[in-house]
């Protein structure tokens, strides 16, 4: 389906201390989606989400508001951190298409025209910018990041290597993730898992100009637990994997352990002990395994996601018209 004829256009951005780039972002993202509105007739608005900072960056984005067109801010109460900023943003966001960048510079705006290039030929929903090369960063970093990575696909199937948070989302993608009822959201993960068609764009993410990444170990750490538990509760099920070896375990060691009593040669009281020690553990591993699928089945029913997610329909024209009053 053509995505013909669409009117607006909205940038939704997150910002955490971000008081020495709020102006230059601003400056840069702007000339891009004006450049798009003369050549392309497209309106466009901008919506940044101040994530409680601590510093000036409230009170740059009042005084941007009363320079600047077409500008509107949020501010949370306090920091909630960049999944619920970008939630908060994409809620607020009126346009056709939605675009989610960081506001840091380190997300060119220039790539905004590309992305909407290869939305504009209809073939796709999301356009997702991938990053060629990773950021600079520590050896430690890059480190923990691709076992993250591994880790994530293997229990998700979700591909999320080099991807970003920088995004163009249709209004129908926009409208599938507003509809999750789930509260604590993942919004790469997200996209991946909600399907769609997507197209890609390749970018190489400059240096920090102003301000340092705000993001201490123990926040990465927290981030990567929650993404792979609100996303996949296989880790659970671990445990009948574990509760597999134990019973080799059990039927080596306990029927050696009975060998050795026929053949006269244990201890006396030996061979019950050894036995009484793997019958009851097997029985509690075997009650852990029940439970554990119970609380997997309870995770997949709580997080109440849609059974699917629809992107397209077509109907036939006598349908269509039957269905006009
Ligand atoms: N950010 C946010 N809340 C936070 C941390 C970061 O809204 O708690 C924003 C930040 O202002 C920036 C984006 O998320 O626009 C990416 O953060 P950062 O540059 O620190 O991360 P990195 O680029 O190192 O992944
Ligand atoms: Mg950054």
């Amino acid at each position: 389906m053509k995505n013909d004829r669409p009117k607006l256009l909205s940038v939704v951005s997150p910002a955490f201390c971000e008081a020495s780039n709020i102006g230059p972002f601003l400056t840069a993202t702007m000339e891009v989606l004006e450049r798009i509105r003369t050549t392309r007739g497209l309106d466009w608005e901008i919506i940044l989400v101040d994530d409680g900072s601590t510093d000036d960056t409230w009170e740059r984005m009042r005084q941007e508001t009363e320079r600047r067109p077409h500008l509107r801010c949020l501010r949370f109460s306090r920091n909630f951190g960049k999944e619920a900023a970008i939630a908060a943003g994409l809620a607020a966001a009126k346009g056709d298409v939605v675009i989610t960048l960081d506001s840091d510079l380190q997300h060119p705006p220039e790539l905004i025209e590309k992305m909407l290039d290869i939305w504009a030929q209809g073939n796709v929903e999301i356009v997702d910018a991938r990053k060629a090369v990773r950021q600079r960063e520590s050896s430690g970093s890059r480190l923990f990041a691709n076992w993250y990575y591994n880790c994530f696909k293997a229990l998700t199937e979700c591909d999320l290597k080099e991807s970003s948070d920088f995004k163009l989302l249709d209004r129908r993608v926009v409208e599938a993730v507003k509809s999750l009822p789930e509260r604590k959201r993942f919004f790469r993960g997200i996209t991946a898992w909600m399907g769609f068609r997507h197209g890609e764009v390749l970018f190489e993410p400059p240096d920090r100009v102003n301000g340092q990444t705000r993001w201490s170990v123990s926040q990465r750490i927290a981030l990567a637990v929650d993404s792979m538990t609100s996303f996949s509760s296989k880790p659970i099920l671990l445990i009948w994997g574990l509760t597999a070896i134990f019973y080799i375990f059990s039927i080596v060691v306990g029927g050696e352990a009975i060998w050795t009593h026929i053949q006269g040669n244990a201890s006396t009281g030996f061979t019950t002990v050894i036995l009484l020690v793997l019958l009851t553990g097997s029985a509690i591993m075997t009650a852990l395994c029940v439970l554990s699928t119970y609380i997997h089945q309870t995770f997949q029913e709580i997080k109440g996601r849609p059974s699917h997610l629809i992107s397209d329909t077509a109907e036939s024209a006598d349908h269509a018209a039957s269905d006009t009053p």
